[in-house]
């Protein structure tokens, strides 16, 4: 992911805000990356443009080798649906689904056959250790077991990219320390993951820290 001086300005009727100031950061294939900063400093938006869910106004946003912006609706809808996964604080999954149709719904949208399917999704329910839930529906699980299932979900595809917003955010810490160390397997396994965090304990799961204030970087931290 190579981002260059990315502009993005909300307009409403009286006020104008700079959500990103010419932000510029470079994310490396199979790199775990914490996004952290204040509220309203821009790590949603920058979220969001990353997911491909919304445009910069200005700047450059060059994906695999290629620049988003000459990327038609369609086109971005097919890069989302093959290559990233997101993973949210509220886990987001479907109420009337059971946890095996919940993790089987990208693979719906991407059309892979019912036999196809039943094998990944079953792969990955044991991968997230959740098997013994599958026909169980998403309020009878702990929110640790739903963030699993939503984990499942996000990565049934066998995307290039993970997208989390605030994982452990509506967990405890035991089960968001489950979360961040599946997290870290899935990057171990080559998954390249941009977190927004709240949490220094969490944000120390990455290799590197991007701490944003008003639009922008302040400094790009390497962990060792
Ligand atoms: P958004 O990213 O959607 O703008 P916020 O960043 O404001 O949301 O906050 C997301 C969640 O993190 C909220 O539940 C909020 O209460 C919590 N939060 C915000 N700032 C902090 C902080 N400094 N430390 C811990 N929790 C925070
Ligand atoms: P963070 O996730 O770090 O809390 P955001 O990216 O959500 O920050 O917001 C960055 C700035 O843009 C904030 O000042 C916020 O109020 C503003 N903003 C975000 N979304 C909108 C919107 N849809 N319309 C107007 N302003 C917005």
């Amino acid at each position: 992911i190579n981002i260059t001086n990315l502009e993005k300005v909300y307009r409403t009727d009286e006020v104008e805000t700079i959500a990103l100031n010419k932000l510029s950061i470079e994310i490396k294939k199979g790199e775990f990356v914490a996004v952290m900063g204040p509220s309203g400093c821009g790590k949603s938006t920058l979220l969001n443009i990353l997911g491909l869910l919304d445009d910069p106004d200005a700047g450059s946003f060059v994906f695999n080798g290629t620049e988003i912006a000459k990327y038609n609706e369609r086109q971005r809808a097919e890069l989302r649906k093959h290559n990233i996964g997101f993973v949210f604080q509220s886990f987001n999954l479907i109420d009337e689904l059971t946890v095996f149709e919940n993790v089987e719904l990208p693979l719906i949208y991407t059309g892979v056959k019912a036999s196809e399917r039943k094998q990944k999704v079953d792969e990955v329910l044991e991968k997230v250790q959740i098997m013994h839930r599958r026909n169980h529906y998403p309020q009878q699980l702990s929110g640790g077991q739903q963030q699993r299932v939503a984990v499942a979900r996000a990565v049934v595809n066998n995307p290039k990219l993970i997208l989390a917003d605030e994982p452990t955010g509506n967990l405890d810490s035991s089960n968001g320390n489950e979360v961040m160390e599946l997290l870290t397997n899935l990057n171990e396994q080559g998954t390249t993951i941009i977190m927004v965090t709240h949490s220094e304990h969490d944000a120390r799961y990455s290799h590197r820290i991007i701490r944003m204030l008003d639009g922008q970087t302040v400094t790009e931290n390497i962990l060792i």
